[in-house]
């Protein structure tokens, strides 16, 4: 019997003990999951921001800790941490991520705005949106989330560039990575997605360089994380028509403050980080299945580099 402690929330609690308790009998754990082990007896930590663990040193016999989101730039912070980290790569996610960057990728192809909000008895037939084919989208990030929507985005007909870190070679798309790829794969973007994660080398990548880069009445797509694009630099770009919307999940402080400029302002839309939410049926499982596997020998899946930072 191994001691899995849940450190997380009391909501979270609410809506993964059950979950979690269904998916490790079905993936074959014996476990004893509870949320009052001692550090001295748990063999693995499901882990939550906000959550009771702050100091892993006591956890000696700690064999992982499971993060139940994709993104860790707060806990890879937490110099304590020396068991392996493993973060959140769950299908579902991937699926509602790839739902959200469609819905406003084709919200902002196709002009949307201008109809929903124009129902005025003129009949503007003379503007309507080039087809996809003629809409070239980047997505920066081509990891889990970005990969899957570039490959959804292709099947629409977008020509479709990735950036990464390393060299890859995805079908469906032209990958790019380093920082010339990251000059060739912005300029003249009509359409540009951000899927990097937080780390200290991916702060501003989008800046007032960048954005100039970019076709002019570019539209920005931000699931990513806040701090990757450069606030004062958007904003001056929308200011000039560079940028013509931004559609963002995610800020550099969350909540975002109910005074920000950011709200209200005609050219962002402002979506509360519900891009994509953990799914608590098929996250559980996710995690079940990489403690099963690791209790059987096999290595840990999903494990963040620390040195990387994602
Ligand atoms: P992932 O699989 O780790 O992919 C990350 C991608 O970013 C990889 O392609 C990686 O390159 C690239 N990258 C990292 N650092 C880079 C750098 N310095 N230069 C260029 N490329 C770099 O992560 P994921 O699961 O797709 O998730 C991506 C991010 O989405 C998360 O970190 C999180 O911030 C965000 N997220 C948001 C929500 C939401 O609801 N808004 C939900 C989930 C996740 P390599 O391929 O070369 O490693």
């Amino acid at each position: 019997m191994i001691n899995i402690l849940f450190a997380a929330t009391d909501d979270l609690w609410r809506d993964y003990e059950s979950p979690l308790k269904r998916a490790l009998e079905a993936a074959g754990v014996a476990a004893n999951l509870r949320r009052d082990h001692g550090a001295e007896v748990t063999d693995y930590i499901i882990f939550g921001p906000g959550g009771p663990v702050d100091d892993f040193t006591p956890f000696t016999r700690c064999k992982a800790v499971l993060n139940l989101w994709a993104g860790v730039e707060k806990i890879t912070q937490n110099k304590t941490l020396t068991q392996p980290l493993c973060r959140m790569v769950d299908p579902s996610l991937t699926n509602a991520m790839v739902e959200w960057v469609v819905g406003h990728t084709m919200r902002h192809h196709l002009g949307m705005d201008a109809h929903i909000h124009g129902q005025d008895g003129i009949w503007r037939n003379d503007v309507y949106p080039p087809i996809a084919a003629d809409r070239p989208v980047t997505i920066l990030g081509i990891g889990a989330l970005g990969a899957a929507c570039g490959q959804a985005l292709h099947q629409l007909g977008f020509p479709v560039t990735g950036w990464s870190r390393s060299p890859k070679d995805i079908p469906n798309m032209r990958c790019l990575h380093g920082d010339d790829g990251l000059n060739t794969a912005l300029s003249g973007a009509q359409i540009v997605v951000l899927l990097l994660p937080m780390t200290a080398q991916t702060e501003n990548t989008l800046n007032a360089a960048r954005l100039a880069m970019l076709a002019p009445g570019a539209f920005i797509i931000n699931p990513g994380r806040g701090p990757l694009i450069d606030d004062a630099a958007l904003l001056a770009a929308l200011e000039t028509g560079q940028v013509a919307h931004a559609t963002l999940d995610v800020f550099r402080t969350e909540p975002l403050p109910q005074d920000h400029v950011f709200w209200g302002h005609p050219q962002i839309t402002v979506t509360p980080h519900i891009a994509a939410t953990t799914r608590p049926d098929t996250a559980a499982r996710v995690i079940a299945e990489n403690i099963a596997g690791h209790e059987n020998g096999a290595p840990l899946q999903n494990r963040v580099d620390r040195g990387r930072g994602y």
